[in-house]
């Protein structure tokens, strides 16, 4: 049996060493036009960063190298032009030459990858624009960034990122690391748009502390050279940004244009359509990786979830289907996570707004602990955010970001959605602790605490986003302490601490709605306890307290907040509000 593979990097090497390692006998031909295979190309960013500084350690393996240990036939610069699946037969051309061959096979593997967005807007064939996908883009990045003029100093003196997604973040960063200056532009409100609002203020507020000049809400409109030959970016709000190397991350598309042609069928979302064998619609020709449309394991219709991880597990499923085994690809749940600077944020499942457009039923809860014990240095308030069904309490999407234990929270959060778990799964979750590392009451547990509580009745929560609704012709009650108060608080609140809540209570209207909120939500869950074992029949404790309603509010300044209080004030919170102490 022949099998050819179209692309040599995440999914297609993947098929090709799991065949190898399932059918000995096979012969393996991966075609790649580019002059690598199996590089890192999430690793990208960071050799350009000078954080991983030996550009080797990027390249994993060499056709030389996949020969010796998997037999395998890796030809490089070799472009795959044309598809014959009648004939069963692609032509392709080899770069160095221009030479055109013709290669038979018996099954076909497609994983062509994605190819990156480029608006067409004026200016856009400037070389000092470039994109990142490739070793050859980084190379070209790194060579403008390492450039020294005539008195040694940097020729790349300021840098513009275009699109506030994982590698314009993580590029952003790097460029920091080398010592330029960044101004990162993003026609979308917020950052990360696969988080919800209130989990990216942080990170913006956190960019800008390292000194990244961020523009949200807005897009580049044009770039051209200016008189002493830097380069201007204009946006669409008529903000001109003079800089010396743009980098464009404005998102990828699937790279469909040899499947099309040769009669592939594509999904809605314009990737390949596959089975759950990973076949598509010709016979004996398959597809993974970024350039298929995959099921999502919460929001309904096909998506587009270019990531590696579901990339080599396609790869793999390809390989066992090819070999004789009848294997299937499940759902991809998009598990995402992003270090910026010193802050960590991840996402899994469908983020509130997604829930909101599919018309999903959810519930939510919003808390703060810290990423471990906090007597233990170093540790900060995490932002957690979990989503699951009303009904069952099924997990249907979370979000975290901080700055310790993120990537473990997230993790545990994304192994419990694919498992199928609910809150009432997470409260009785027995993870890993010792004050270095966690918890006793993990934040997983906690959340699940919450959310259960939630479901049980034995709590109601009110929520930021939804300010003017839930507080209607209610009494708004800060039980925090009278210093926190006054150096910010909701609008319309009243003070009353909560210790002393109880003795307060005879002058209530026990019928009027009361709307609670302290710092970060404990306080207030039992203050609401008290009330509604008074006899107070409309309560509800505000999720996440003020610093989750800070966090949603950042973009909506709102002026009777006096003052604001920063939203990466963790530490402050910690000490103001020992959540770890007091559950
Ligand atoms: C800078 C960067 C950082 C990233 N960071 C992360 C991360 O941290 N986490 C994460 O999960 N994902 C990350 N990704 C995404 C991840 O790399 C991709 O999801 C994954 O590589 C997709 O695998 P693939 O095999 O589908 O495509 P690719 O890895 O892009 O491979 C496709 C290959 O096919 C070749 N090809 C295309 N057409 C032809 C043809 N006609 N003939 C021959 N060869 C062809 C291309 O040259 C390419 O090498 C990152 C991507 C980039 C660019």
């Amino acid at each position: 049996m022949r099998i050819v593979i179209v692309g040599g990097v995440a999914a297609g090497m993947s098929t090709a060493a799991r065949a190898r390692r399932l059918d000995e006998s096979a012969e393996i031909i991966v075609l790649e036009r580019d002059a690598f295979v199996s590089f890192a190309n999430c690793g990208l960013p960071y050799h350009i960063g000078e954080v991983i500084e030996d550009r080797d350690r990027l390249l994993l393996q060499t056709p030389e190298s996949l020969r010796a240990s998997l037999n395998l036939d890796v030809r490089t610069g070799t472009e795959v032009v044309a598809i014959d699946a009648q004939a069963r037969r692609v032509t392709a051309r080899v770069q160095a030459t221009g030479e055109e061959q013709e290669l038979s096979y018996d099954r076909l593997v497609l994983c062509p990858g994605a190819v990156p967005v480029v608006p067409p807007l004026p200016g856009i064939e400037d070389p000092r624009i470039h994109v990142l996908r490739r070793m050859e883009d980084m190379d070209a990045i790194k060579a403008q960034v390492d450039a020294v003029d005539d008195h040694g100093a940097p020729q790349v003196r300021h840098a513009v990122v275009i699109g506030g997604g994982y590698i314009g973040l993580e590029m952003a960063e790097n460029l920091r690391h080398r010592g330029r200056e960044v101004s990162l532009v993003e026609l979308a409100d917020q950052l990360m748009p696969p988080l919800d609002r209130e989990l990216t203020s942080p990170m913006e507020a956190h960019l800008r502390a390292n000194g990244v000049d961020l523009h949200l809400g807005v897009g580049a409109s044009s770039f051209a050279p200016t008189d002493d030959d830097r380069l201007a970016v204009t946006l669409a709000d008529g903000t001109q940004i003079v800089t010396d190397l743009v980098l464009l991350a404005a998102g990828v598309r699937p790279n469909t244009a040899l499947a099309a042609a040769a009669g592939v069928e594509l999904g809605d979302r314009g990737g390949i359509a596959v089975d759950e064998h990973m076949r598509t619609n010709l016979a004996d020709v398959y597809a993974a990786g970024d350039a298929v449309e995959v099921r999502h394991t919460v929001l309904p219709g096909p998506w587009l979830i270019p990531l590696a991880g579901p990339a080599n597990r396609q790869g793999r499923v390809v390989a066992d289907n090819l070999c004789g085994r009848d294997t299937t690809f499940g759902t991809v749940q998009g598990t995402g996570i992003v270090k910026v600077f010193d802050l960590v944020a991840g996402g899994v499942g469908a983020n509130q707004r997604q829930l909101e457009a599919a018309g999903i039923p959810f519930e939510r809860v919003q808390l703060h602990p810290s990423g471990h014990a906090g007597y233990y240095p170093g540790t900060a308030a995490m932002h957690l955010k979990v989503l699951f069904a009303p009904d069952t309490g099924r997990l249907l999407g979370a979000g975290v970001v901080g700055f310790d234990g993120v990537d473990k929270r997230l993790d545990v959060l994304a192994t419990a959605l694919s498992a199928g778990m609910t809150v009432y799964d997470l409260e009785t979750l027995e993870l890993g602790y010792a004050p270095p590392f966690g918890s006793a009451k993990d934040p997983v547990n906690m959340a699940g605490f919450i959310g259960a509580n939630l479901l049980r009745g034995d709590v109601a929560l009110w929520y930021a986003d939804r300010f003017d609704e839930d507080t209607a012709g209610a009494r708004i009650l800060d039980v925090r302490g009278f210093e926190e108060f006054a150096a910010g608080h909701l609008p319309g609140a009243e003070n009353l601490p909560l210790d002393q809540l109880r003795a307060a209570l005879d002058g209530f209207d026990r019928a009027q709605p009361v709307r609670l909120y302290c710092a970060v939500g404990f306080r207030s869950y039992l203050a609401y306890r008290i009330l509604v074992q008074h006899g107070f029949v409309d309560v509800a404790t505000l999720a996440g307290g003020m610093h989750s309603y800070l966090a949603a509010t950042e973009l909506q300044a709102d002026q009777d907040l006096l003052p604001r209080e920063p939203v990466v004030s963790y530490a402050e919170e910690r000490t103001a509000t020992p959540v770890d102490a007091a559950r």
